[in-house]
Parts: C-alpha cells; structure tokens; sequence
C-alpha cells in the first residue's frame, strides 16, 4: 500500500493540508489505497514537543514512501534565537536528513491565467517547464564560510563553492530521467567562464551524458545568459538543470513566469532506497506560511494539490492520474473559479470552494 506522511505545518498550512486530504481521498475512494499517517514539523513542532525537528517526524518519514510538507514559519516564532530551533530548521533538516539533493520546480503556465504573468501572453501561454536545481551542495553549504577581522577596521567574508564529480553526476543522471519522460531535452546552466566549478560541472554533465542518455538532447548555456533567454524565450526550454546558487535564482525567474506564488509546486528527491525501490521524496509548495491570511479559510490549495500531483507522478508512478488532476485544476480555472490572489479583483471562493470545483472536474474526468 503506498504511504504518504502529511506535515500540515504552521500558517495556511492546515487548510490547504485538510483540501489535499480531500484529494487523496477521491483517490483513495477510486481504489488508490494510499495510507496517510500526520506528523509535526516547523512552528507546531517546536509548540508541542520543544523542537522543530522532532525524531518522531524522523520515524515516520522513515517508513513513508513520501512526505509531503505545506509549510512552515511565522510571526509567532521570530524571535527564537537559535538557529536550530528555528521553523526553517525542521525543513531544512528533513532535507538533509534524507539527503534531497534534487529540487524539481516545474513552471506551467495555465492558460486561463496567462494575463496574470508580468510578461506577454504569447510568450507565456502554455509553458510547461521545469528548473532542476542541485540542493545540497555548492556555496551555500562549503566551507570556509566565514566573517574574519583582518584588521584595520576591515572585515573580510568568505563563502566556498565547492562541487565533487558524484555531486554533478546524480543531478545530471536526474536531469536526464527527467527529460526523457518530457520532450527529451535539458539544457545545463554554470558559469564556466569565470568559475572552476563550472568547468568541472559542463565537463561531468557531458561525461554523464556519454554513458547511456545520447538520446537526450543536451545543450549548455552561460547562468546569467540563460537568467535572460527565460524572460525572453522560456518556452524554449524543457529541462534546466543547475547548481544551488544559480538554481535559486533562476528558479524565482521562472516561478515569476506564471504569475502566482500560490500555485507553485516543488519536490526534493534523494537517493533510491534499496528495500522500496522509490526515491526518497519531499513534495511541496513553493510559498510559505501566509501568516497575513492564515486562519481565513481563504488560502490558494493549487500549490499543494498539485505539490501531491507531483508525488503521484515521481513516487508512485501515477502519470495518468496526475495529468487528469493538472487538467481537472485547469478545467476549473478556465471556468472562472478563482481564490483571491488570483482573482485581480474579480469575484473569489475560499479554499474549499476552489477545491469542491477542482474535484467536480476530477470526477468529470476520471
Ligand atoms: P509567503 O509565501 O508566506 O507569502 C507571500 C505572499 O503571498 C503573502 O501575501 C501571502 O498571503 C501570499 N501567499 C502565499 N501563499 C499563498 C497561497 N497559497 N494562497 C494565497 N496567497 C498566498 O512568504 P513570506 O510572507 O515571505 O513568509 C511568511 C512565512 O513563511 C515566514 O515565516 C517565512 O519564513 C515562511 N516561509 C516558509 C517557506 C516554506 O515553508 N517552504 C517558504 C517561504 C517562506
């Protein structure tokens, strides 16, 4: 029986959690059989058992086939001063932990919202994209990572991009899998004209590309090249694979493509676990907590719907029903059904009003 562990986390959390769980279980009433267990990470976490990260969290996503978190943070917990005790820290640990070196963040571009994108419809309209960023490497985590005092009133601060070959190759292997289930092309991004670790990225990403993924189309592009083709052209694109840094960044560009920070998904993958034979998985929204409208019962479910879209995709190997419920969920937007942040203005549901259409298409479809 698949297994999914839900983190409901702080903020909108919960409500857009309780419409996802509607969601599964329109699956499971059509025999998908998915057993979902709860746990606590985040703010709630650190609330009920002192810390953000609790090891019972840790169990249960040992024994579940994926998790999938809506979010964590908040004004409530800003004044923690330990860095470890943070919301963040339950996140980031659950990442580290399971070793999720593989962000996936798709950027599609519904046509019903096309106008809400700050670039021209046609240059938008049916943009179905994905920036695959390397998570748990390169700058953000390499040492020397210092503030030193080197006299004379100056300071000086110091990060460390640093790249091994087996970091470059999983990711390429990833982009490559990725692509060949899409429309077989992944361009890679780095900076080899001025950074070595760019060197070394093109040369293993080509290495691993000569070992069994020919029939991939691979192309190369400078970072900051590459930042202005997805503004000019992103359509361009199927699969863009980078390091952590230049990931980041480019992958806000494309999140911006499609207009609403409320219908973003992402996935973290990590290795392939012996006994399951599954990736390990992390699936969720690109947002976070909202604090400014938790509680309302008005929160955008999109990205966390589709957040399990994806783990019915890369986890359990659901493509058909993952491509009815993109399509239930652009059914319903095409009708005019819209919560507030995607609304312009116009007439709005709440969570669950966005949600009863979204399943009225499904059920249409399925
Ligand atoms: P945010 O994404 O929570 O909100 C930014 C804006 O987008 C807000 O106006 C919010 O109302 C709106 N928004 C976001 N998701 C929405 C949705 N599903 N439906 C409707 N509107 C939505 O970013 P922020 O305000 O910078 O951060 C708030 C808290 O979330 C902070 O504590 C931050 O640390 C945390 N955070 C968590 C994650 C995560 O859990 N992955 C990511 C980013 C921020």
């Amino acid at each position: 029986m698949p297994s999914l562990l839900l983190l409901a986390g702080d903020g909108i959390g919960p409500e857009i959690m309780a419409a996802t769980k509607r969601v599964i279980e329109f699956f499971n009433a059509k025999g998908a059989g998915f057993d979902t267990v709860e746990g606590l990470v985040g703010g709630c976490a650190y609330d009920a058992e002192g810390t953000p990260f609790p090891k019972s969290t840790v169990e249960k996503a040992e024994a579940a086939d994926a998790m999938l978190l809506a979010c964590v943070g908040g004004p409530k917990w800003d004044d923690i001063k330990e860095y470890d005790m943070r919301p963040e820290a339950g996140l980031l640990g659950l990442r580290k932990h399971f070793e999720l070196f593989a962000n996936i963040r798709p950027a599609i571009s519904y046509p019903a919202l096309a106008d809400s994108s700050s670039l021209k419809r046609e240059v938008v309209e049916g943009l179905d994209i994905i920036i695959l960023r390397e998570l748990t490497g390169g700058v953000y985590f390499g040492e020397p990572k210092t503030i030193e005092d080197i006299g004379n009133g100056q300071k000086r601060a110091i990060d460390t991009q640093v790249y091994d070959t087996y970091e470059i190759e999983r990711i390429a292997r990833a982009a490559f899998d990725l692509a060949r289930a899409r429309r077989g092309k992944v361009t890679s991004m780095e900076k080899r004209n001025v950074m070595k670790s760019g060197i070394l990225w093109r040369e293993v990403v080509e290495a691993t590309h000569r070992q069994g993924y020919e029939d991939v189309t691979l192309d190369h592009m400078l970072a900051d090249a590459g930042a202005m083709q997805l503004v000019r052209d992103p359509k361009q694109f199927d699969v863009v694979v980078t390091d952590n840094l230049f990931g980041d960044m480019l992958s806000d560009i494309a999140a911006q493509l499609t207009g609403s920070l409320g219908m973003l998904p992402s996935a973290s993958l990590g290795a392939v676990d012996e006994k399951t034979g599954r990736r390990r998985a992390l699936y969720e929204p690109v947002h976070g907590s909202a604090p400014d409208i938790a509680g309302q019962g008005i929160a955008n479910p999109i990205a966390m719907i589709t957040s399990f879209g994806m783990a019915l995709k890369y986890s359990f190997g659901m493509i058909a029903e993952a491509d009815a419920l993109d399509a239930a969920i652009a059914d319903a937007l095409a009708d005019g059904i819209r919560t507030a942040d995607i609304a312009m203005g116009g007439p709005s549901v709440d969570t669950m009003g966005m949600t009863d259409a979204i399943l009225a298409k499904l059920e249409a479809r399925l």
